[in-house]
């Protein structure tokens, strides 16, 4: 499953960080996906509670920001809305769009459980 490998990198960047930054939880993990993308909301929440187990996200709440899909038309000489890849023009119906966003997939965000024992100054 191709959204299964994804969750497996996004597991591998977040542990990487948490080494480097010494923290051992993520509270909350927000990720960009592009309705262009390809990638299945559903089975991506799916892969993500099963590859998580024992992970620094293992109790991180996952937030999905959709980002609508846009290209380049150009006949109209302006950015349009795009539904599919292979949407035409929603203005001028032509199929002369160069998808331009929508095909994102990245960590938007990292929220990190306070460090414990860190009292003090
Ligand atoms: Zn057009």
């Amino acid at each position: 499953m191709h959204e299964l490998s994804l969750v497996m990198n996004i597991v591998e960047i977040c542990e990487t960080e948490a080494r480097r930054d010494g923290f051992s939880q993520i509270e909350r993990i927000v990720l960009d996906v592009g309705t262009l993308s390809g990638v299945s909301v559903p089975a991506l929440c799916f892969s993500f509670e099963a590859a998580v187990v024992g992970t620094v996200l293992e109790s991180a709440e996952l937030e999905i920001f959709e980002i609508q899909g846009s290209g380049w038309c150009i006949h109209c000489q302006k950015t349009v809305p795009l539904k599919d890849l292979l949407c035409s023009c929603p203005l001028c119906e032509s199929g002369g769009v160069l998808p331009t966003g929508g095909m994102e997939f990245r960590i938007r965000e990292l929220i990190v459980v306070d460090h414990q024992g860190k009292g003090g100054p």
